[in-house]
């Protein structure tokens, strides 16, 4: 029997493994909706917006009964603002990008979006207004074409190219012998941390979202590329309701608000000058990183 079991235990491991990376979130949708964890209210109705406001209300969560992982979170980002979060790892900073695309429901509290819980939406047009670009990106094993189109099926063969433009990732794709068409993913071309990210974030803006989640988006890359890829993140974000969960601190000094978390709940809340002027967590953090970054600058050639 345990011979039998393993298997199955192995393919759970992996489905979790999965779900927690929210790289993999698009490519789950079928697979989500064969497990039915979470199913359309009844009346659901589709979301439909290019403004939208998102409000946490109180929001409890926990993965597992015995271990609360978000304590009462309440903040609000207003249409088009971008409002950052920060804080040590396993505050859960991902975990809040995951209950707003649906992945989980909340235990308590309860999600807004333009004043509506996210349940009253159809998880379809729920997912179709939020463009997530993740840690680290994980390819389909198919062509770069096919994974930056992936971001909108119908969009036509120059709003690709367009997109991968935007994104700074059409030179180096024009470079490769296979151009458009070379295979990546596991089994084909390996691309650089900062190649997928792009091709990442083509797929994005070719998806063309109102609501936008950066999670730690550059975190992989080296300071230099990240600053840039960061530019173009920026002019995505314009107009956009903006979640990015940051750790960069040096990134977010312009963001609306700033969200400090600590073990699931929020510390500190305010734009980076107030946070600063209350000397408490963020100004430590910022001292911290300041110094950090300063130190690598002098040692880069
Ligand atoms: P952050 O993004 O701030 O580093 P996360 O939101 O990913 O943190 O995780 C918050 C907490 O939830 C961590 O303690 C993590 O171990 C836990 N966690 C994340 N995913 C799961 C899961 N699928 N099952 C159980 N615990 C989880
Ligand atoms: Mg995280």
């Amino acid at each position: 029997l345990t011979q039998l079991y393993a298997p199955l235990n192995f393919l759970g491991f992996i489905y979790r493994e999965i779900k927690n990376s929210l790289s993999d979130m698009e490519r789950m949708f079928g697979l989500m909706d064969e497990q039915q964890e979470i199913k359309d209210d009844k009346g659901a109705i589709a979301l439909n917006t290019r403004h939208a406001e998102i409000v946490f209300q109180d929001v409890c969560f926990s993965y597992e009964s015995e271990r609360q992982i978000l304590h009462k979170v309440s903040f609000r980002v207003g249409a088009g603002e971008t409002v950052a979060v920060v804080g040590t790892s396993g505050a859960g900073k991902s975990t809040l990008s995951r209950l707003l695309f649906r992945f989980y429901d909340v235990s308590s509290g309860s999600i807004l979006i333009n004043g509506r819980d996210i349940r009253s939406y159809t998880q379809l047009s729920l997912r179709q207004h939020i463009g997530i670009v993740p840690q680290d990106t994980v390819l389909f094993n198919n062509s770069i074409y096919y994974n930056i189109a992936y971001g909108r099926p119908s969009a036509t063969h120059d709003e690709v190219i367009e997109a991968a433009k935007s994104a700074s990732i059409h030179q180096f794709v024009s470079s490769l012998p296979e151009g458009y068409e070379s295979q990546v993913g596991e089994r084909g071309l390996k691309l650089s941390g900062g190649e997928k990210q792009r091709v990442a974030i083509a797929r994005t803006i070719l998806k063309d979202p109102p609501i936008l989640v950066l999670d730690e988006a550059t975190s992989a890359l080296d300071t230099r590329t990240e600053r840039k890829i960061q530019d173009e993140l920026f002019q995505i974000a314009k107009n956009r309701t903006t979640l990015i969960i940051a750790h960069r601190l040096s990134t977010i000094v312009d963001a609306d608000r700033i969200i400090v978390m600590d073990q699931g709940k929020i510390m500190e809340q305010g734009t980076h000058s107030e946070l600063l002027e209350k000397n408490a967590i963020y100004a430590r953090m910022w001292a911290m990183q300041f110094q950090a970054s300063e130190i690598v600058e002098a040692s880069e050639p």
